[in-house]
C-alpha cells in the first residue's frame, strides 16, 4: 500500500518513485514550526529545511547544523591544510593515528566500499585527483604524461592503509593521500540529518550540493518531493522521489571537468587506469538509507560504466539510475530495485 496517495499537485510530466519498504511517516506534532537554512561550505552550497518541535529556535538549528559541517571540514577537508586529513596525508611513513569519530566513520566505509567494489572506489586517489587538476592544487591545462601518471598511481592504493578498528586508529604507509571527496559530502547530509533528529525534529529535506536526505512530511502533509538530478540539456520525462527515510546523491561528468583536443575530462578517475572514467556515462544516482552510502555508491557505478554498474547494482538490490550519451540525446537504464519503485 503506498504511504502517499495524495499525489495531486505534483506535475503531470514526472514519473514518481515511491519506497514501500518503510514506515510510515510520523504525524507532525501540533506547534511545529517549518525552518529554512540555507549556506556555503565544502566549496557548495548547501540548504536545510525542518519542522522544529516547539522550543527549538532557527538559530538553535542554524548552530547545530554549522557545528556538524565545521566538524567534516575540521577532520576530513583536503583543502584546509590544518585538517586531520591532511595532517595523516603529510604524517611520517608507518606511524599509526587515533582518528576522531567522523574520520574514522569515513574511513571504514571507504574502505568497506573499495573492498566490495573490486577498488572500483578508493580513497586515497589524492595524488591521481591532483595530477588531473580536479584536487586541491587546482586546475593545469596539460595532460599528464606517461612517466607522471606512473608515478601518482605508485602513491595510490587502498589496501596500503593499515585501519585497527579496535583502536579506531589508521597506519599512513608513506605518501598516501586520502581524498575522500567522493563520500564526505553524503556523510555530512547524514550527520546533519541526525543533529535534527537529536534536537527533536521528526521532519526534514538536507541538501548539500545536490546530496539530499529526508525524512517525515512537510506541514501540508505532502512528503518531500525530490527530482532526481539530470544532466544539463536532458530533456527526459523526470522523475520524483519521496524522500522519506531515504537518501539520494548523483554523481554527474557536467559536475567537474575540462576539456581538452574536443574531449571531456571528468573528475571521476578509474583506479585501474590512473585516468578520468572514458566511456559516455552522463550521470548516476543512487537512492539509498544512508546518504554517505549513497554517495560512494554513486562514484563506484560511475567507475564501472552501465554493463558492469548495472551487475554490481543488481546483485546488491541498489536503487540507481544511470543515464548515459550527450548532446545528440541521452539513454537512461533503471535497475530493478529503482524500477520497482514507481508508482
Ligand atoms: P562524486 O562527486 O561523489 O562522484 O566524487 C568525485 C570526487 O571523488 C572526485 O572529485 C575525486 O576527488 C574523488 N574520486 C575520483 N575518483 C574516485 C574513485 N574512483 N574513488 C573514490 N573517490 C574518487
Ligand atoms: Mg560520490
Amino acid at each position: 500500500m503506498a504511504l502517499f496517495p495524495c499525489l495531486d499537485g505534483l506535475p503531470m510530466s514526472h514519473r514518481v518513485l515511491i519506497p514501500h519498504d518503510m514506515e510510515a511517516p510520523p504525524v507532525l506534532p501540533a506547534g511545529v514550526t517549518a525552518h529554512r537554512l540555507s549556506g556555503a561550505a565544502m566549496g557548495t552550497s548547501w540548504s536545510v529545511q525542518a519542522l522544529a518541535p516547539q522550543g527549538v529556535a532557527r538559530d538553535t538549528l542554524a548552530a547545530l547544523v554549522q557545528a556538524k559541517l565545521d566538524r567534516v571540514i575540521r577532520e576530513m577537508s583536503t583543502w584546509k591544510a590544518d585538517s586531520g586529513i591532511s595532517r595523516f596525508n603529510r604524517a611520517e611513513a608507518g606511524s599509526w593515528h587515533s582518528l576522531p569519530d567522523a574520520f574514522y566513520t569515513v574511513l571504514d566505509a571507504a574502505l568497506s566500499m573499495a573492498a566490495d567494489s573490486g577498488g572500483a572506489f578508493d580513497p586515497t586517489l589524492g595524488p591521481l585527483v591532483d595530477l588531473w587538476g580536479f584536487g586541491p592544487e587546482g586546475r593545469h591545462d596539460r595532460l599528464p604524461d606517461a612517466v607522471m601518471l606512473d608515478a601518482a598511481r605508485a602513491r595510490c592504493g587502498w589496501q596500503r592503509i593499515g585501519l585497527d578498528r579496535a583502536r579506531r586508529s589508521a597506519r599512513q604507509p608513506g605518501a598516501i593521500r586520502l581524498d575522500f571527496s567522493g563520500i564526505a559530502k553524503g556523510y555530512a547530509v547524514d550527520l546533519v540529518a541526525q543533529a535534527l533528529r537529536d534536537a527533536g525534529c521528526v521532519s526534514w529535506l538536507v541538501e548539500i550540493g545536490g546530496e539530499l536526505s529526508g525524512l517525515g512530511v512537510k506541514s501540508d502533509g505532502q512528503p518531500w518531493w525530490v527530482a532526481l538530478e539530470r544532466p544539463p540539456g536532458d530533456d527526459g520525462q523526470g522523475m520524483l522521489v519521496a524522500l522519506h527515510g531515504l537518501a539520494i546523491a548523483t554523481s554527474g561528468d557536467y559536475r567537474r571537468y575540462f576539456d581538452h583536443d574536443g574531449r571531456r575530462y571528468a573528475h571521476t578517475i578509474d583506479p585501474r587506469s590512473g585516468r578520468p572514467v572514458t566511456h559516455d556515462l552522463a550521470s548516476v544516482t543512487v537512492l539509498h538509507r544512508q546518504c554517505m552510502v549513497a554517495d560512494a555508491l554513486a562514484t563506484v557505478l560511475t567507475v564501472l560504466g552501465v554493463d558492469e554498474g548495472m551487475v554490481f547494482a543488481r546483485e546488491r538490490n541498489i536503487a540507481a539510475l544511470f543515464i548515459s550519451g550527450g548532446a545528440s540525446g541521452y539513454r537512461e537504464s533503471m535497475t530493478p530495485a529503482l524500477a520497482g519503485m514507481l508508482e
